[in-house]
């Protein structure tokens, strides 16, 4: 049963990983989301054989566009995007099994990836996202609470969700510069999501993503030369700090404060 939940979780997270392209791409782009979902950026040309095979379409876009042999800006993203998937939410499924709330950790890990992938490109967090993901979210949790009377883990979702809204926007206000509004909403939805296993989950959550954000940000200085003002975008490392959590806060958690929060 597990081995077969698994399996098509990781599937899903394949098919729709290779799909947060058209969303990150047309936000990106102000466009509306509209068919044929995959064509060429500059005819509009709909994409034909290999080009509508998820992983496989990388052969395709290479090649550039069949129709006016345009390039595409984004060659190998789709591809990235559909393996980051098929292992987050394969992951997600061997650490929750066949239990509801799979469902909102799916939704969770998909959109922390279109996030990233959105913040690396563009350094920003779209609402555009953020809501959505919210509007998932919100009734997956409440649905999860409820079949298994988990109210308790409700409870501590929405705690996590305001704490950590309250502290990256106190954060945002010293600091405008080095944190945007969009981290704040984004902290929120992470402290929701990952408070809803245990606010040492949301801790562990937020420690990793300083953690890695801090280390490849002295990389970072370091290969440019010592210059402070080269920034990354935050968003990527909350997300990733996120995903780790959600996967093995647990026994993180429990080493840091020995006892199972
Ligand atoms: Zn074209």
């Amino acid at each position: 049963m597990n081995a077969l939940v698994t399996g098509v979780s990781a599937a899903g997270g394949l098919v729709f990983g290779d799909g947060i392209e058209i969303i990150v791409h047309r936000l990106g782009e102000r466009r509306p989301l509209d068919r044929p979902w995959w064509r060429c950026e500059v005819c509009e040309a709909p994409a034909t054989g290999v080009g509508q095979v998820p992983v496989l379409r990388v052969v395709a876009r290479r090649r550039g566009c069949p129709s006016c042999a345009a390039p595409f800006k984004q060659t190998y993203r789709p591809a990235v995007l559909a393996a980051l998937g098929a292992l987050v939410l394969g992951a997600f499924a061997v650490r929750f099994g066949a239990d509801v709330v799979l469902a909102a950790y799916a939704v969770f890990g998909l959109s922390m990836l279109a996030i990233s992938a959105v913040d690396l490109e563009r350094w920003i967090i779209p609402n555009h996202i953020i809501y959505p993901t919210l509007a998932l979210l919100i009734p997956l949790f409440v649905i999860a609470s409820a079949v298994d009377d988990r109210w308790g883990a409700l409870g501590r979702a929405a705690a996590s969700g305001a704490a950590a809204f309250a502290g990256f926007y106190l954060l945002h206000v010293a600091v405008p510069k080095g944190m945007g509004f969009g981290d704040v909403r984004l902290s929120g939805v992470i402290g929701l999501a990952t408070g809803w296993l245990g606010y040492g989950h949301a801790f562990v959550a937020f420690f990793a993503g300083f953690v890695l954000g801090s280390l490849v940000g002295l990389v970072v200085i370091v290969v440019t030369g010592g210059d402070r003002k080269s920034r990354i975008p935050f968003g990527p490392f909350l997300a990733a700090g996120a995903i780790f959590s959600v996967i093995w806060g647990n026994p993180v958690a429990h080493a840091l404060f020995h006892r199972t929060v």
